[in-house]
């Protein structure tokens, strides 16, 4: 067999089950990878990724989590901070409760997998962590003030952790997928009056005309863990049609 990127390393994808990380999960393992798939559900997760029952907002859950995939796979050296919920309405549409609710997931859960992954980061050659950002995070986007802030932040984290860990060998990275073509987005979509009209309006309103597919977010996202990239860190890879270098705007 020929020898692939990703061969002989550890990736951990967060939200792994579902949309963008699946994509990333079966994309790792297509190069190489041997994948361990942290989620909420892990049960639906590619075949061969190794499920592990995780939630990001619970630091014990997080803990056992990398405990076992430590144990099952020898170590980590990839990490894609991938699990993230979505949040509507201007400043006054949601209580403190539900900002520090996807605040805890959106943004301590990638503080908490990445911190709980560190050591084992530390010990491998082709160290990095991918973050799944989003056009949120500098876009200004209409009624997402709390989604937007925990994008925000996790762009500035990423380049502040890109920072602290370039001289030991660690990258850190993000992917800013537009809107993706995901189970997130399905479900949204099917409760509006005509789902139809709506994904047309939806695809009408990208600049290439459609939504993003989530292949092509973990295509990025291979790219920004590959150690052929070895000198790609504090990165924030735009994976949106063009949306933020055109300077356009989703209505
Ligand atoms: P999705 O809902 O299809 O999948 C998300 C997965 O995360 C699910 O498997 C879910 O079980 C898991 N998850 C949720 N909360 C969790 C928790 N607390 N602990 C562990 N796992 C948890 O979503 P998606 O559209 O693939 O989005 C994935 C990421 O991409 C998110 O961070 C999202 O913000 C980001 N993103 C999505 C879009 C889009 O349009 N779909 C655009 C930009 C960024």
């Amino acid at each position: 067999m020929s020898s692939q990127e990703f061969d002989g390393l550890v990736a951990v994808v967060t939200g792994g089950a579902s949309g963008i990380g699946d994509s990333a999960t079966r994309a790792l393992q297509a190069k190489g990878a041997k994948v361990a798939v942290l989620d909420l559900n892990p049960a639906n997760a590619a075949t061969g990724a190794v499920q592990v029952q995780c939630d990001v907002a619970d630091d014990a859950s997080v803990q056992n989590a990398i405990d076992k995939v430590v144990a099952e796979l020898g170590g980590i050296d990839v990490v894609i901070n991938n699990a993230g919920i979505g949040a509507q309405g201007d400043v006054a549409a949601n209580d403190d409760d539900e900002w520090h609710r996807v605040w805890d997931i959106n943004v301590v859960g990638m503080v908490r997998v990445t911190r709980a992954a560190l050591p084992y980061l530390r010990k491998s050659k082709h160290a990095s962590v991918v973050n799944t950002c989003s056009i949120a995070a500098t876009a200004g986007l209409p009624e997402r003030v709390l989604y937007s802030a925990t994008k925000g932040a996790i762009l500035a984290m990423t380049r502040a952790m890109a920072a602290d860990h370039l001289r030991e060998g660690i990258r850190v990275n993000c992917v800013n997928p537009g809107t993706a073509n995901t189970p997130w987005i399905g479900n949204l979509l099917s409760k509006a009056p005509d789902p139809e009209a709506e994904r047309a309006a939806l695809n009408a309103r990208q600049p290439h005309g459609r939504l993003v597919e989530p292949d092509e977010v973990a295509s990025a996202i291979c790219y920004l863990a590959s150690p052929l990239n070895a000198s790609t860190s504090g990165v924030d890879l735009a994976v949106d049609g063009g949306m933020e270098a055109l300077r356009l705007r989703p209505a």
